[in-house]
């Protein structure tokens, strides 16, 4: 029997391997991909926003640049688990997770096994991400082939009518990628400006390519359909809506942590409150749920025998996560704890 199964190695699951390693705890990381495999997806050519640093999990992180490129962090994530030697079960997605009188018993399924695998573990901590889960338009036409929620590089666009929606980092950069490889593109935001987030060494950047007209945006607007050759968009607050012709459609409008964990432990939130608790066999309300997804999002959350309330601190805990997690037995061998921290 494990003394602790983590869902997820991503960079939060592996800190908690890591922790976990330390504290001497026998322990297995299960991911339905390969470590870190949300990383992948991240766009080739991206550059972290944090210095690397901040990024470390108990091996110094060492970058040719400032920052960390997307390639860096990859070979850096694969080292941290094999310096540590950590159990990683790449491609497990864990498909149950049910409590019993010694802790829980998960099943893990691998694409090549006819039945998935039963393990058994005193503790489960969840780090499942949320990079799978993008916030959707919600408009008609959405589902559409040339409609992407994730931007990985600019080639496929060469030349295309594109439009991105959104007004953030991944938007921005996104943007500013495609205009360098001749693609039209049409930038549509609901607010009026770039998100006050946006990296301060890319926003001279982009107000340039605005400027000089390689980026058209359709500020304080928003999508309200999507065909095969074109994009509908309303302008807030007058309504007018306009037409514009798009071969490709990238929308950049978040992530959201998807709680519905494979388990009868349903996430519940205490009023509004931004206080997340998991007890067994309750279901979420839609909002509910909302509203712990973008409170746990790259937090671990333990969940114990006695299932208890997780400060979430903040209820935005979006994007830039870093954990740091300590697991640690007490007297009678059976305490864990973790927290996840914003990086400044
Ligand atoms: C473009 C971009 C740039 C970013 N830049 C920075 C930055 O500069 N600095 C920073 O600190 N953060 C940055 N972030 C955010 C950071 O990458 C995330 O906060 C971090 O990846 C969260 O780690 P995590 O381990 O919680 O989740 P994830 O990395 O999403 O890992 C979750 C893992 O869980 C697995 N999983 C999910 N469900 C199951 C299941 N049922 N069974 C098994 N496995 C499962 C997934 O396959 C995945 O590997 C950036 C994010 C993006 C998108």
């Amino acid at each position: 029997m494990l003394d602790l199964a983590v869902i997820g190695a991503g960079p939060c699951g592996l800190a908690v391997g890591v922790a976990a390693k330390r504290a001497h705890l026998a322990c297995s990381l299960f991911d339905k991909g390969p470590v870190v495999s949300s990383l992948q997806r991240y766009p080739l050519y991206m550059t972290f926003f944090s210095t690397p640093e901040k990024l470390e999990i108990g091996v110094p992180f060492v970058t040719a640049g400032d920052k960390p490129t997307r390639r860096e962090a990859l070979a850096y994530y694969r080292r941290v688990a094999e310096h540590f030697e950590l159990d990683v079960r790449q491609y497990h997605a864990v498909v149950r997770v049910e409590r019993t009188a010694e802790g829980f018993e998960l099943e893990a399924q691998h694409p090549g096994a006819a039945e998935p695998e039963t393990i058994r573990t005193r503790h489960v901590v969840c780090a499942t991400g949320y990079f799978e889960s993008p916030n959707l338009l919600d408009v008609p036409g959405e589902d559409l082939p040339h409609v992407s929620h994730f931007f990985v590089e600019p080639h496929p666009y060469w030349q295309q009518r594109v439009v991105v929606v959104g007004g953030g980092n991944s938007a921005v950069e996104a943007a500013l990628e495609l205009s360098r490889v001749n693609a039209r593109v049409t930038l549509v935001h609901f607010l009026s400006d770039f998100d006050r987030g946006v990296k301060p060494w890319v926003l001279p950047d982009i107000t340039n390519r605005v400027k000089e007209g390689r980026v058209a945006v359709r500020w304080c607007s928003r999508v309200v359909e999507i065909t095969r050759s074109h994009v509908v968009v309303r302008r807030d607050p007058d309504g007018d809506r306009e037409t514009v012709p798009a071969d490709f459609v990238v929308a950049l409008t978040g992530y959201r942590a998807d709680l519905s964990p494979p388990s009868p432990w349903r996430p519940t939130c205490e009023g509004s409150t931004s206080r997340a608790s998991f007890r067994p066999g309750s279901t979420p309300t839609r909002s509910s749920s909302r509203t712990a997804g973008s409170t746990a999002a790259g937090f671990a959350t333990t969940l114990k025998a006695n299932p208890p309330e997780l400060p979430l601190g903040g209820d935005r805990l979006l994007d830039i996560v870093r954990p740091r997690t300590r697991c640690e037995r007490d007297e009678s061998g059976s305490v864990l704890t973790s927290e996840a921290r914003r990086v400044p």
